[in-house]
């Protein structure tokens, strides 16, 4: 069992507490944790000056009949979902899919939460960055976040959730995809939707020399530095172009990039 106590020393010795943070992390990857997703969030606030974590909400989307070619998308192939598609609002809870923790950031007193429907970020102490999302440029705060000197962590995951990698290869001249979500009053269009992740870890050997690592309960805690990290994923994609797509031969989205 780790002690609240530890995980905030364990954190601190990333020597991150004048900086501002995007964290992503598995609670379930460092074992029992006294105090729980709290603790860790505890812990986090004490070794950052604040930091962010996305907050997707994918059960606002829609999947219409028709739409523009080579977008990394069978059209109308959900339709059962599209009936389950609830629309957002403020206080939808985080998906699940993005663990449990920032759904419990979310709720923090002092916590904000930017507005865009499927691609929102919660975070204490970042209210400006965040007010920054735009629809048309939803990873665009993480770039201000590079200028404001902005470090990842990642707790007990790897780059397959690291959002910072879709804003560098954005910036890097990667497609980006188009869908939409509902809204309590209508369908909106949301540009500048990512690519595929899975194939995001072949940045590692990239970028070992801004990234600190040590093992904390069960979890590998990783630091990486925000802005050396998008000029080597930039880099890479310009050097290949097919670079951090994954090997799926049914990835719409990677396929999409390799045919564009
Ligand atoms: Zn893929």
């Amino acid at each position: 069992m780790l002690s609240a106590s530890e995980l905030t020393s364990g954190l601190k010795s990333l020597g991150l507490t004048d900086q501002y943070a995007i964290a992503h992390a598995s609670l379930k990857a460092f074992g029992p944790i006294e105090g729980g997703a709290d603790a860790l969030l505890d812990a986090l606030l004490e070794s950052t000056r604040g930091f962010i974590m996305p907050a997707f909400t994918y059960k606002t989307m829609l999947n219409p009949e028709t739409g523009p070619p080579n977008n990394g998308i069978t059209y109308g192939a959900q339709t059962d979902l599209n009936k389950m598609a609830e629309p957002f609002h403020p206080d939808m809870p985080v998906d699940p899919m993005m663990g449990t923790l920032p759904e419990v950031l979310r709720k923090r007193s002092g916590a904000k939460r930017s507005s865009h429907p499927i691609q929102s970020f919660t975070g204490i102490g970042l209210d400006a960055i965040l007010n920054t999302q735009t629809l048309y440029n939803p990873l665009g705060l993480i770039g201000n976040l590079a200028e404001e000197d902005g470090w990842i962590l990642l707790l007990g995951v790897d780059h397959a959730v690291n959002t910072s990698i879709h804003y560098a290869e954005r910036l890097a001249g990667r497609m980006q995809f188009v869908r939409w979500a509902l809204l309590p009053d209508r369908v909106v269009e949301c540009p500048g939707f990512p690519g595929d992740s899975e194939g995001f870890n072949a940045i590692t050997p990239d970028i070992q020399n801004i990234t600190r690592r040590f093992e904390l309960g069960g979890a590998l805690v990783q630091a990486i530095q925000l802005k050396g990290l998008i000029e080597a994923v930039v880099r890479k994609i310009r050097e290949k172009p097919f670079a951090l797509l994954c090997e799926r031969p049914d990835c719409e989205r990677c396929n999409a990039v390799r045919w564009s």
